[in-house]
């Protein structure tokens, strides 16, 4: 495995960049950042990502956000130590919806947080994803395996995206010689996920907590695998702290098919929702499961809630959503 020069953390308060900081997964990667003592610098444009999520980070001396499309030139006049690249739509509906800004921010927006990097010195850390592995014919799905994607289809926009930047990542690690990670995220839930953005566990958590059809698609044979996103951030802040060159997929691997899921979710809430069943989209995985076994030996790390712990941790974030939707459009 190759190992660059830099993997220890490079000053007791070090300064990090994370694109993508008011998103679901940013937002929480910049609370742990902080948590260790970074000064940390978010970047966001707030298409999908919303200032909700960093809101209570707002008077904290340490912290800084600045509203900015990544794809545009990106100046910072401070020194950077970490950078760590999260801007993107990241749920099918959102980037079907913006298919362009999500090539855009895929592949100008890494060349942008690459190129500050570079200007800083700073380690880069890319956030990839399981869909370079496409609908995959291997599985459970190791870092090793190339993918079965298709490049003119719906989800092209983001696989492509994605594999665009992992190149992207490593022809600046070769040529430039900065120090660069990448994890493949596979599918993580929690509280900050938006209501409505179309992903399966908020669709069917709020299905579920509303009483209203649980919308499976396809015949909900197809699998995902669910990951707490407190267990993703901690196994991404070890990958950048590491020395490991090579993607890191993190992710959970208690696999389940949506069925499975949707009859979990009902149960769960104590809902009265009955199943129904959707039109399947256009090149839906029919199966995805992380191999994990490179995190576990490299970064010492594995999951450590179980979905159905991770699920009470959720739900009352959903309700809360729920109720403070429905009380703003009673005012
Ligand atoms: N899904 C579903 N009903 C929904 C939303 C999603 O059955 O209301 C399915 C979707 O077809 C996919 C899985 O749930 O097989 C996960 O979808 P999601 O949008 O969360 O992300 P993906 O893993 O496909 O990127």
């Amino acid at each position: 495995m190759s190992k660059s020069k830099n993997s220890q953390p490079l000053s007791a308060h070090p300064t990090s960049v994370v694109t993508g900081g008011a998103g679901f997964l940013g937002s929480h990667l910049v609370d742990l950042l902080l948590s260790r003592g970074h000064e940390v610098v978010a970047i966001d444009n707030l298409v999908t990502g919303s200032v909700d999520n960093i809101a209570h980070q707002g008077g904290n001396p340490r912290f800084k956000f600045i509203s900015q499309d990544v794809t545009e030139f990106v100046f910072l006049d401070r020194p950077v130590d970490y950078v760590w690249h999260f801007a993107s739509p990241a749920s099918p509906i959102d980037y079907l919806e913006l298919p362009i800004q999500t090539l855009k921010v895929g592949s100008l927006g890494t060349h942008k947080a690459l190129g500050l990097a570079k200007n800083k010195g700073a380690r880069f850390l890319l956030a990839s994803t399981s869909e370079i592995y496409g609908d995959p014919l291997i599985h459970p799905q190791p870092e090793s395996y190339w993918g079965n994607c298709n490049t003119i289809g719906p989800r092209g926009c983001y696989d492509e995206a994605k594999r665009f930047a992992e190149a992207l990542t490593m022809a600046y690690h070769r040529e430039h010689g900065i120090a660069t990670r990448i994890v493949r995220i596979f599918n993580t839930y929690g509280p900050r996920m938006r209501v409505n953005d179309g992903r399966v566990v908020p669709s069917f958590v709020s299905q579920a907590l509303r009483n209203q059809p649980i919308t499976v698609f396809g015949d909900g044979s197809q699998t995902r695998s669910f990951c707490f996103y407190s267990d993703l951030i901690e196994g991404i802040y070890r990958l950048m702290m590491s020395d490991i060159t090579e993607p890191v997929n993190i992710g959970n691997p208690e696999e389940k098919t949506m069925l499975e899921f949707a009859r979990e979710i009902v149960r769960e809430t104590g809902s009265r929702s009955r199943v129904v069943f959707r039109p399947l989209p256009q090149d839906d995985p029919k199966q995805r499961r992380p191999d994990i076994t490179r995190a576990q030996q490299v970064l010492k790390w594995r999951p450590q809630v179980s979905l159905a712990e991770g699920l009470r941790l959720t739900i009352p974030y959903f309700k809360g959503r729920i109720a403070a939707t429905k009380r703003s459009k009673r005012s």
